[in-house]
């Protein structure tokens, strides 16, 4: 796996990875699988529900129930960080492997269980995907309580965001946006289009280039790691004796985000797959990176062709940095900006985990009690 041509090359993973081989029973969920609620928390839910009968998917989904109640997690449901304008807007969808069908909503406002909400689509319709305002009908209607899911925390980060220039808004900077050379596009576009709370771009920037930035590429927020830290998500697969499978992605997506953007959590394919004759995936992370490769549904097609869940996780990271070609998201070292981790867990419970950058983990439960998994990574 060492690719000579980037500058320090991929570390080689660690094969076979102990997941790889698992046979049985399996939950796998995103790190915040792990987080204890003085009972049992995602994955040991989850587990236990598909020990007692219930169908994968449903135990996915009450399981990360848990995560979107929670008011401390600033990435799923309850608390999480609001776009743009400081609306929460959820996005979640849901996979059953035995009917292979699915349910999602995306932009989803005043409801925090949107994984409950991508459920009862998969369950009541014959739609996938329900968006923004109809979403938000369809939840009410079927008797999802609409409330104000902010909490203190949340509101102080967007007050305190909106207070800071926003430096860290999606909009690229005018060096930024691409040019294609076709004139009519250069003639009928215009000047950058205005930024949400006002100022110029070198003001937002500070007059100049982010030290994390030193290519000016100022609108990723890193954390001291050099990680981006406004993503989090939940994922969690499962698969149970009966080797069924289902799954279930929830976010609150970017902070930030630009009102009505929708990741790839909800996108079938995109943030989660499910094939009830190979496997299940899902991710967390950068979502317009796990777009632009289908992600999910390319570990599962991968694992088809008989690479196991880490080497299939694997490539897909690998997959994604190799199609990323602005500049702006590598550093000088050409290492990336951005993180993905992918989970996986085939139909015979073997199950593995990887992340672009190193430092991804894991909630893995196959026999009742949750375990953390570091994920394979391709930079250190
Ligand atoms: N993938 C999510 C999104 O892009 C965020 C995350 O997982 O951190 O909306």
């Amino acid at each position: 796996m060492t690719d000579a041509s980037r500058p320090g090359g991929f570390p080689a993973p660690i094969h076979p990875a102990p997941g790889d081989n698992h046979r049985g029973p399996c939950v796998i969920a995103s790190g915040n699988g792990l987080k204890d609620y003085n009972g049992p928390n995602t994955v040991e839910l989850a587990f236990k529900l598909i020990t007692d009968g219930h169908r994968p998917v449903e135990a996915c989904v009450r399981g990360v129930n848990l995560v979107e109640d929670d008011p401390e997690d600033m990435s799923v449901g309850y608390g999480g960080l609001p776009n743009e304008d400081g609306v929460i807007q959820l996005d979640a969808a849901c996979m059953d492997g035995p009917l292979h069908k699915a349910g999602a909503v995306a932009a989803l406002e005043d409801i925090k269980n949107p994984a409950s909400v991508a459920l009862e689509v998969l369950r009541r319709t014959d739609h996938v995907l329900l968006v923004g305002p109809g979403a938000k009908k369809f939840a009410l209607r079927i008797g999802f309580p609409e409330q104000d899911l902010h909490t203190e925390a949340s509101r102080k980060a967007w007050l305190d965001w909106r207070a800071n220039l926003n430096r860290e808004d999606k909009w690229l900077d005018a060096d930024q946006i691409i040019n294609f050379p076709e004139p009519w596009r250069q003639q009928s576009m215009g000047p950058p289009p205005h930024r949400g709370g006002g100022g110029s771009s070198e003001a937002r920037a500070g007059g100049g280039a982010s030290p994390s930035h030193p290519s000016g590429a100022g609108h990723i927020s890193l954390d001291p790691l050099g990680n981006p830290h406004t993503y989090g998500t939940i994922h969690c697969s499962a698969v149970n004796k009966d080797t069924d499978l289902g799954c279930c992605t929830t976010t609150s997506g970017l902070a930030w985000k630009l009102p009505g953007r929708v990741g790839d959590s909800p996108l079938i394919g995109a943030g989660l797959y499910c094939d009830n004759a190979t496997g299940s995936a899902g991710a967390t992370g950068r979502g317009e990176s796990v777009i632009h490769t289908l992600g999910s549904a390319w570990i599962v097609h991968a694992m088809e062709r008989g690479l196991t869940p880490t080497e299939a996780c694997l490539e897909a990271c690998k997959r994604i940095v190799d199609r990323t070609h602005e500049p702006r998201m590598f550093d000088d070292n050409k290492r990336p900006r951005f993180s993905v981790t992918f989970y996986a867990v085939r139909k015979d419970g073997a199950y593995g985990s990887a992340s672009i950058l190193k430092g991804g983990h894991a909630a893995v439960c196959t026999d009742g009690k949750a375990q953390r998994l570091e994920s394979e990574f391709l930079y250190e």
